[in-house]
């Protein structure tokens, strides 16, 4: 049977776009399909536009700064509907990008929303397209049922296009998202309430990040409720009050849901295929990222593994390569850093120390906790936190976890040096780099703890 195209990629976020892009190099015939804009969550509505309201909520901070390094500076107050134009022009200017690199690539852009009809078939309105490969990139979107009522709340999406901020919110979730947006709204002017159902924000991560995670939203002005999560939302008066646990009630003008993301299966007519999504509503995939249907693949957030842009882009690529390059690649998934855009950030590569130890690895733990110079120059109360887990009987470095500025930039780095296996003697043997904060990595000689502790 010919076939209108080798490839069909259901998605043009950036995994889906990457997978397109790579097979058509290939010389594959390619289309991807997307209903809504180019780009996706990441471009569109996520990390992009989140980092250019991180970085407005840097500059807040950098005024009154800037006073104790000697500048003269007047009132300043952040104009949401001006940074709002900027944002939607800066990300027009990102989809048109994302649209002529896909013209250039020769990958047909069909716009609409796809439903897959049978085998090697999708139909999109009222055309209907047949491939031989079919890679669905449709990533996630937020959860909307997670607590009662929760439905009518805000979502980051909806944040990141106000055009004014509320006076006061509450944040309810203690994720990525969560600890992000509070992070930075407390800095651009409304009173941030955090609601979340651990001790600690950021489940997941290392004890260490977590507790100075805390401290760091609270030293922004972050009214903190942990073990709190409500156990409904109403409506009320323009508002919402939130319903806690020993009839207690909040009421906030305005509530962000950031209760976590769920894969975008529905509607997709995977069941025509005989996919069927777990209870997550995520397609399970094999190491090839190749799906219970023969031709059928998936990668990023609808697979619901690793959720970060830069892993659908790997998993996109690895798909087009096996396809229609030079065979099966496999991905190493141990070293995946991420980062956390609060400020200050977090970055981290490798286990948890926890995890490390349930792994079985005896460690020498290595931490240390500073006044960073910018800070300390200005009688700032900002810290720096750095931890790393050495292997005790083979001297790798198996993790690095850092809150303090710069810490993305200085973890991406470091996550090279664990994936060529470093070990700590390779640390040691590495000159500083003077002054700067990165340098502490390789300046900890002396052994914070060992665990698990020998009584
Ligand atoms: P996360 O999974 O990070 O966090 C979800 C939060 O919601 C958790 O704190 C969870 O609590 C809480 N939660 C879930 N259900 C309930 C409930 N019923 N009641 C109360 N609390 C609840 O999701 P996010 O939406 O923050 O982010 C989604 C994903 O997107 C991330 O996991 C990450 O992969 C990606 N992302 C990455 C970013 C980056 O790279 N910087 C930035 C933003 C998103 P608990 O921990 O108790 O389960």
């Amino acid at each position: 049977m010919a076939f209108d195209f080798d490839l069909l990629v259901l998605g043009a976020g950036s995994g889906g776009v990457a997978a397109s892009r790579r097979a058509a190099v290939h010389g594959a015939r390619v289309a991807i399909v997307e209903g809504s804009r180019v780009g996706g969550t990441c471009v569109i509505r996520g990390c992009v536009p989140k980092k250019l309201l991180m970085y407005a909520a840097q500059l807040g901070e950098g005024f009154a700064q800037a006073r104790g390094y000697g500048f003269d500076v007047g009132d300043s107050h952040f104009q949401m509907p001006r940074w709002a134009a900027s944002k939607a022009t800066e990300i027009d200017r990102l989809e048109g990008i994302y649209r002529k690199m896909l013209a250039g690539s020769k990958v047909e852009l069909i716009e609409g929303w796809a439903r897959i009809t049978g085998p090697n078939t999708v139909q999109v309105g009222e055309r209907t397209f047949t491939a031989q490969h079919l890679l669905v990139a449709t990533g996630s979107s937020t959860v909307r049922d997670s607590i009662p009522g929760i439905e009518a709340c805000a979502t980051s999406d909806d944040l990141l296009d106000l055009q004014h901020l509320p006076s006061e919110l509450a944040i309810i979730g203690g994720g990525f998202i969560a600890v992000e947006f509070a992070s930075m709204l407390a800095r651009l002017g409304p009173k941030v309430s955090l609601y979340y159902r651990d001790r600690l924000p950021l489940r997941g991560f290392d004890e260490m990040l977590r507790t100075a995670a805390a401290s760091a939203l609270q030293a922004a002005g972050v009214e903190l409720h942990p073990g709190s999560a409500p156990l409904r939302v109403q409506q009320a008066d323009g508002g919402f009050l939130l319903v806690l646990s020993g009839d207690r009630v909040r009421d906030f003008p305005w509530v962000l849901n950031a209760t976590g993301r769920r894969p975008n299966t529905e509607g997709l007519g995977l069941e025509t295929l005989g996919i069927t999504p777990n209870d997550q509503g995520a397609i399970f995939v094999d190491d090839e990222h190749e799906t219970s249907a023969p031709n059928v693949y998936a990668i990023g957030d609808v697979t619901n593994r690793i959720n970060l842009t830069p892993v659908a882009i790997a998993q996109g690529r690895a798909v087009a390569d096996r396809l229609f390059g030079k065979g099966s690649r496999q991905m190493n998934w141990a070293q995946v850093a991420s980062a956390v855009f609060m400020l200050p950030p977090i970055a981290t590569v490798g286990p948890t120390e926890a995890q490390a130890l349930a792994a079985g690895h005896r460690l020498k733990v290595f931490e240390t906790d500073f006044r960073p110079m910018k800070q300390a120059f200005i009688e700032g109360h900002e810290r720096t936190h750095m931890k790393l887990l050495v292997d005790a009987d083979t001297d790798l470095v198996l993790a690095v976890h850092m809150l303090g500025a710069d810490a993305p930039e200085i973890v991406q780095s470091l996550a090279v040096a664990l994936t060529a296996g470093a070990s700590k003697a390779d640390f040691d043997n590495t000159v500083a780099m003077h002054p700067t904060a990165a340098e502490e990595f390789v300046l900890l000689r002396e052994v914070s703890r060992l665990a698990p502790t020998t009584t």
